[in-house]
């Protein structure tokens, strides 16, 4: 089957932390595109002369809205080509291509479980678009715990917005933990937040294994085949509670 690609204007950049970036782009008026909450979309960035080279898969971190505008965050990753170029070479009114939605890493039909979300770095980008969807729309759904990890408290991601949510949504629970933050007054921050890996989080809150709970997890291989063991092997979650979107 011959790809659709879509071309797409670059309106808004904003640094989101030192090493994340939000990026967001409007489809031309004609194109029509619509996606699930959690999809990715596969871009040809400008960034190699051989087409597979310049492929990168980001996923949509904003709820499907019906009016052309995608938001992408993208990490800052050293001597990453495509980083490079988002971080030093994009500008405002630049064209990017890309081809999708691809992924199944979506909200089942029936929220009747309990959510758990788990994700470091921008790996949070589908948990947003997900998020949003459900109370954008009104989904009826039971507890949502937003799991988040990075290494220090500057690289916390819509950290406003989960906030703010949790303040408004008394289902809506945000755990975060910092790796490498060395002074951490917990007091500091409205959310519990721990010191070292994520992973104590979901041992703690989920030791005891349920079968009305989802987990979601999103980001690199180091965090997801650690939480899969964890999940599975160690606390005894049944393989269809745990669902993954791996980014490398
Ligand atoms: C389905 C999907 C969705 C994705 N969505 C997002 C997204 O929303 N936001 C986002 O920032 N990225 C996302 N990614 C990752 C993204 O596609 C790129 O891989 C990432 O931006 C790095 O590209 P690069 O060109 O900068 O680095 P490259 O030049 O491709 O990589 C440089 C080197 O770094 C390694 N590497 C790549 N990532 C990491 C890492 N995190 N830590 C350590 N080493 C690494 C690579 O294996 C390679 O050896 C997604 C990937 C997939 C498959």
């Amino acid at each position: 089957m011959a790809w659709k690609w879509y071309d797409s204007t670059v309106v808004k950049i904003a640094d989101e932390s030192p090493t994340a970036r939000r990026i967001w782009v409007e489809l031309n008026a004609s194109e029509e595109f619509t996606f699930e909450a959690g999809q990715f979309v596969t871009m040809d960035l400008p960034i190699d002369e051989k087409r597979l080279k310049r492929w990168r898969s980001y996923s949509i971190a904003n709820a499907p809205n019906g009016e052309g505008l995608l938001e992408f965050c993208v990490l800052k990753l050293e001597g990453g080509a495509a980083s490079r170029y988002f971080f030093e070479e994009l500008e405002l009114g630049a064209t990017i291509r890309f081809k999708g939605p691809d992924g199944a890493f979506t909200l089942p039909d029936s929220l009747d479980k309990d959510l758990v979300l788990i994700c470091t770095g921008t790996g949070v980008a589908p948990f947003r678009s997900m998020i949003g969807d459900i109370y954008r729309r009104n989904l009826p759904h039971r507890r949502i715990h937003l799991i988040f990890g990075t290494r220090y408290a500057n690289g916390i991601l819509y950290r406003d917005e989960f906030e703010q949510l949790r303040r408004d949504h008394p289902e809506f629970s945000y755990d975060v933990a910092l790796s490498r933050e060395t002074d951490l007054y917990p007091t500091q921050f409205p959310f519990p937040v721990y010191k070292g890996y994520i992973h104590q989080i979901y041992l703690q809150h989920y030791a005891e294994s349920r079968p009305d709970v989802s987990f979601y997890l999103c980001g690199w291989s180091n965090m997801i085949d650690d939480a899969v063991a964890n999940l599975i092997v160690k606390l005894g979650y049944d393989k269809s509670q745990v669902h993954y979107e791996l980014y490398g």
